[in-house]
């Protein structure tokens, strides 16, 4: 009997992360710290309080290298965690490459992707800080239904602005956030004055991700029962994806490899973090030289085209000023499918590990992303998210440029969710519907024009 070629590196409960780990503990750089819209000096951690419970504030500004994981945060990743990694044996097959290819399977989450990771984490320290209510934005759904099942598990209850075409174009999140008891709103709404103002200038808006954030946080700043959870591009928010890539560096070494890069896609990077910076951390530590490359859409271009500078975080300037790759706070990204990926910003962690050089940031265009999903699928079974979809591209990339060039390179990614919510997107492209979107530079370049000014 042949053996059995092995695609399965699976570990027991027990190695669940013990810890979250801080990337910024090994950079030779630190962070550019928040400002104050209005003073344009450093904030403090009671400029945050209205929004967050301390215990997370103290890990945003966090420098310790490890941040222990919560028991009771731990026990609710053990229902998904350690997440599979995967060898993709059929996929190398189908395009014949040298490379090796492994893939970090983060959609077997109740909610279907990584976001899980901190929803959990963050439902845990409001719930232990006293919140009645948690506020939040979703894009695609996504997040919102993640944080709408973390507030099941822990009691609390959640509000969720979901971004009007998403509302429109995703009923399936939207009714899963409702299972979950969360209740949803389409945004820009009328229950908020940032919301009303968009309404009042662009009664036909798509809504965007800058724009639902500005309605959860004055919500959340405006009931001290209320506090306002992220999904992605903060400190905290990254720091609890790590588990990501602490598994994956155990499980590598159990498949005997070691990766030659590092792919993940990334909307506000947390996903492409969480994988990543564990990785980040082993480089500069001289353990490994692995490539880490983020891969983002064409049609909202934040790292491969966007200056690095301070701005805000949303589009109502409501929230601190932070230091990062964007498009302008005003930019409203084209309808592209991966609704997870149109944010104008980039975390601030991950551009400033760009501005080190010690990753790369590509961008890949709609149809190619899609056609490298259908690609994956057909091979490995599992749908991807159009999120995802571009971190397969770029491995695919990557697996043919090794065999143009004849040689071996091992390939890991992280894909980041399953796509079974996201099935109207494949219809539309399997019906040659979708369109590749060209680089919206007057758009662009009309939001640049607003970002704010220093003396
Ligand atoms: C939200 C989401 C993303 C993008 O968010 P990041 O913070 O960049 O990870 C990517 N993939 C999936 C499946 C998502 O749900």
């Amino acid at each position: 009997m042949a053996r059995m070629q092995p695609i399965q590196f699976n570990l027991p409960q027990e190695r669940i992360p013990r810890v979250w780990y801080n990337v910024t503990a090994d950079l030779p750089v630190p962070m550019a710290p928040p400002l104050h819209p209005g003073t344009h000096k450093p904030i403090g951690p009671d400029d945050l309080a209205p929004l967050f419970p301390m215990a997370l504030i103290a890990q945003e500004v966090s420098t310790e290298r490890e941040i222990e994981i919560p028991d009771p945060v731990r026990q609710v990743y053990a229902q998904w965690r350690p997440a599979p990694l995967y060898r993709a044996r059929r996929l190398e097959q189908s395009l014949d490459t040298p490379a090796k290819i492994y893939y970090k399977y983060e959609g077997g989450s109740p909610a279907g992707s990584h976001k899980p990771n901190t929803a959990v984490a963050q439902a845990f320290y409001n719930k232990e800080a006293g919140t009645k209510r948690l506020s939040t934005e979703t894009g695609a759904g996504q997040w919102g239904s993640s944080l709408a099942m973390a507030c099941a598990f822990f009691g609390l209850e959640c509000k969720v602005y979901m971004v009007r075409v998403s509302y429109n174009q995703k009923p399936y999140r939207r009714a899963l956030m409702e299972v979950y008891g969360a209740s949803v709103t389409a945004s820009p709404s009328t229950e908020t004055e940032a919301g009303r103002a968009i309404l009042a200038e662009h009664p036909d808006t798509n809504g965007s991700l800058g724009i639902a954030i500005s309605e959860a946080v004055e919500v959340a700043a405006k009931d001290p029962e209320t506090k306002y959870a992220l999904g992605s591009v903060l400190n905290h928010v990254l720091l609890h994806q790590t588990v990501i890539g602490q598994e994956a560096i155990e499980q590598m070494a159990l498949a005997g490899d070691e990766p030659d890069v590092v792919i993940g896609c990334a909307g506000g990077g947390s996903n492409f973090a969480g994988l990543a910076m564990p990785y980040v951390g082993r480089n500069v530590k001289g353990l490994s030289k692995a490539r880490i490359v983020a891969v983002e859409p064409s049609a909202c271009p934040t790292m491969t085209k966007g200056p690095y500078t301070y701005d805000f975080g949303d589009t109502g300037h409501l929230t601190p000023l932070v230091k990062m790759h964007t498009l302008g706070s005003t930019f409203i990204p084209p309808g592209i499918h991966a609704g997870g990926l149109r944010y104008h910003g980039m975390a601030p962690l991950v551009s400033h590990v760009l501005d080190l050089g010690l990753m790369e940031a590509v961008s890949v265009q709609q149809l190619d992303a899609f056609a490298a999903g259908v690609q994956f699928a057909r091979a490995e079974g599992i749908v991807p998210a159009p999120e995802s979809n571009h971190a397969v591209a770029q491995a695919i990339n990557e697996a043919l440029e090794a065999k143009r060039e004849g040689k071996a390179r091992t390939i890991l990614f992280v894909l980041s969710g399953h796509g079974h919510f996201d099935m109207q997107s494949y219809i539309d492209y399997q019906a040659g519907k979708l369109e590749n979107y060209e680089y919206p530079a007057e758009e662009i370049a009309m939001a640049l024009a607003g970002l704010p000014t220093f003396k």
